[in-house]
């Protein structure tokens, strides 16, 4: 799993919950909130790839593309109530996908044809069980706060993690497992992080201004609610708030920033084991590890050994009692959203409503859609992707990324700062580029994992389990150049620097990326733009530091490493100059992060240069050019507009101050208008003036 700490994915899917919690994906073991709303499924309309109607053509695209593009749509689709974001592609789709996942799954649950159905379909009725989940109330996490209680010391600290952690229940204080070695990604090392907080950022717990202050306030109110709700009195749940937000805070002061995370140079110290339990000699590793499932090891990777050191001292001056408090907390608001509905709801009120501006939670049937397939998302694909993925759609990609790859090759070689030997490198590095299509090869074995229809709690602890180990079993093995680190019906793609791969899950390679119906240009607009975002991930600030056997590498000659530099700081600083959220009350707007967001936006604005160079060379192909028309536009307008129109995004101001902080993603308004001016060919497709807002004299390139 930590091997995609990396990973570069095409957008952060937030499905109406709060954001990623925490920098590496993969540690918390908190699920979105699952509704206790029901309303009955319905078939989703289908999505079209170019729309006329969506167009607002009182706007000069000139000046403000993304207006123009999308601007009917965002007047007549306000966000949904159970949404915090709304995007006109990915949203649609996604809910698509969940609409034909659920009908499997409601099939399974009632009438099993196999053993796999039977899995899965058990897991998603005691997911949709909430009669039985309300009458459980909090009894659930009774056997893991029991054993909390137990503890009679903070050297005991260390053998009760691992013994919840060995139980399922989530980690702690940092995060803990195997992922590639940066220098040599053929070898699976141990690795720690940071890890431990709850809100979204650390932040959120530093920064000093009102709407943070505000924002701890309400934390520390929702912590003593939930506290009472599981059955404290209003004195011990205050006090125990209290203790959480002193231990989350002192422990974010000392995270690195998601920024820094990016960089792989700041996340790579190799210790001995000998010697992390000299930095850490307040916490006993050999009372963690010995009972884990897990080889003998002597050195690991310390991500962030500032943190450790904090950690360290904390173990000493933070009392017994308040260490219970936090890992109670850890228990109960990890578990949140799966327990009865007066907590359910709590959880849902401030992480979901406050936080990202969701008015209500999704339908059950959806969330225990997307609960099943995080899950046990390898079973429940095999099924979906027999009914839902043709296999003229992985032929039509395989073709598709071969031309990209020709392009991307072109550019490369084109590009008037860099020196031959580098081109040489970079053209060496894009050929080792493997590619995924689709869904796995060989799938998943679940059947170890025991479901109980009537134990969603416990259920879920056993797919915690499952993971852990498998991430464990990686240690001192070959890597497994064909695992995926997405499930089949996801919307989504993305890049993996140590793996060097894209990868593109069925549940993305449909309108209004990919339709066999439409013309090529509005094809190359929308999958030729995300192919082409996930291989410019290979070569954007983060990718380009790792060759192309996925090892952390300089390749580039110093001089055009410095040239690099210099072209990435220009797209910081144009993102950096973009509004994310205007003021509002004791808010102060907020700007992009253009250096947190500068990988992605650097694949943005590669995708949209190469794919459009693919387009020309397949219309030359057809014996067609870039400014014959079709319905009124020609190719090349129907090429921006078809990219344009996959970011058309009606989002709360709550969610895109959340996503301003933790989402390396830019908003879609950004996406698009942030990568058009940058590229000189839409200001000619529009016909517009040089200076014009979507055509200015200055711009930046990387790619
Ligand atoms: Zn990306």
């Amino acid at each position: 799993m930590r091997s995609y700490i990396f990973a570069s994915a095409l957008l952060a899917l937030a499905a109406g919950a709060t954001l990623a919690q925490t920098p590496s994906m993969s540690q918390s073991g908190q699920a979105s909130p699952v509704a206790q709303a029901s309303a009955k499924p319905t078939p989703p309309p289908e999505v079209n790839s170019f729309d006329p109607a969506a167009l607002d053509t009182s706007v000069d695209p000139c000046v403000d593309f993304y207006q123009y593009s999308c601007g009917n749509w965002l007047k007549n689709n306000s966000i949904p109530a159970d949404q915090a974001r709304w995007v006109r592609s990915f949203s649609l789709v996604q809910q698509r996908n969940l609409y034909l996942l659920w009908k499997d799954l409601d099939a399974a649950s009632a009438h099993p044809k196999d053993a796999l159905q039977k899995q899965y379909g058990d897991f998603f009725g005691s997911c949709m069980d909430t009669a039985t989940i309300d009458k459980l109330g909090v009894q659930p996490i009774q056997p893991a706060w029991k054993q909390i209680a137990d503890l009679k010391d903070t050297s005991g600290i260390p053998a009760l993690m691992s013994k919840l952690e060995n139980q399922g229940w989530p980690e702690g204080f940092f995060d803990f497992g195997v992922s590639q070695d940066e220098l040599d990604s053929s070898k699976q090392i141990v690795e720690i992080a940071q890890g431990g907080i709850s809100l979204p950022d650390r932040d959120y717990y530093i920064v000093d201004n009102p709407h943070f202050a505000e924002i701890r306030t309400q934390y520390l109110a929702h912590m003593k609610k939930m506290f009472t709700l599981a059955g404290d009195s209003p004195e011990q749940a205050q006090k125990e708030a209290a203790a959480v937000m002193e231990i989350e805070t002192a422990m974010a002061k000392s995270f690195l920033s998601r920024t820094d995370l990016r960089d792989p140079q700041k996340v790579y110290h190799i210790y001995s084991v000998t010697d992390l339990q000299k930095l850490t000699p307040n916490y006993d590793w050999h009372a963690y590890i010995s009972s884990f499932p897990l080889d003998h090891f002597d050195s690991l990777n310390v991500a962030t050994p500032e943190y450790f050191k904090t950690f360290n001292d904390m173990l000493k001056s933070v009392p017994l009692d308040s260490w219970k408090s936090y890992v109670r907390w850890q228990i109960l608001h990890g578990q949140a959203s799966r327990l009865a509905k007066p907590i359910y709801d709590e959880n849902f009120d401030f992480f979901s409503r406050a936080l990202a501006g969701q008015k209500e939670p999704m339908p059950r049937w959806r969330q225990c859609t997307a609960a099943t397939d995080r899950a046990l998302g390898e079973a429940v694909g095999q099924d979906w992707v027999k009914e839902n993925f043709p296999p003229a759609a992985k032929e039509s990609m395989d073709k598709l990324i071969a031309n990209l790859e020709k392009s991307l090759g072109q550019d490369i070689q084109m590009l008037p700062w860099m020196s031959d030997e580098t081109k040489k490198a970079a053209a060496e590095k894009l050929a080792m580029f493997r590619q995924k299509i689709g869904y796995p090869e060989k799938w998943r074995d679940y059947s170890s994992i025991k479901v109980d229809r009537g134990q969603y709690v416990t259920n879920n602890q056993h797919v915690a389990v499952y993971d852990r180990n498998y991430d464990f079993a990686k240690l001192g093995k070959p890597v497994d150049e064909k695992e995926w680190h997405m499930t089949p019906p996801t919307v989504n793609a993305y890049y993996s620097p140590t793996f060097n791969d894209i990868n593109f899950p069925a549940g993305v390679l449909q309108p209004p990326f990919f339709d066999f119906k439409t013309d090529p240009a509005v094809n190359y607009g929308g999958i030729g733009v995300v192919i082409g975002h996930e291989m410019t991930h290979g070569f954007d600030d983060q990718g380009a530091q790792f060759d192309g056997k996925g090892n952390l590498r300089q390749w580039q000659t110093d001089a055009d490493l410095k040239a690099f530099h210099e072209r990435t700081e220009c797209v910081a600083d144009e993102y950096s100059g973009f509004e994310a959220a205007p003021a509002e009350g004791n808010s102060p707007a907020v700007n992009l992060n253009g250096h947190l967001t500068l990988g992605e936006n650097t694949a943005d604005n590669g995708g949209l240069r190469i794919a459009y160079m693919a387009l020309l060379d397949a219309l030359q192909e057809q014996g067609k050019t870039i400014d014959e028309k079709i319905g009124g536009y020609t190719e090349a307008q129907r090429y921006f507009i078809g990219f344009a129109q996959v970011w058309c995004q009606n989002s709360h101001d709550a969610y895109n101050r959340q996503a301003a902080l933790s989402d390396p993603h830019s908003p879609g308004k950004w996406r698009v208008n942030g990568t058009v001016q940058n590229f000189d060919e839409f200001g000619k497709a529009f016909s517009c003036k040089k200076g014009q807002p979507m055509y200015p004299q200055n711009s930046c390139r990387v790619w």
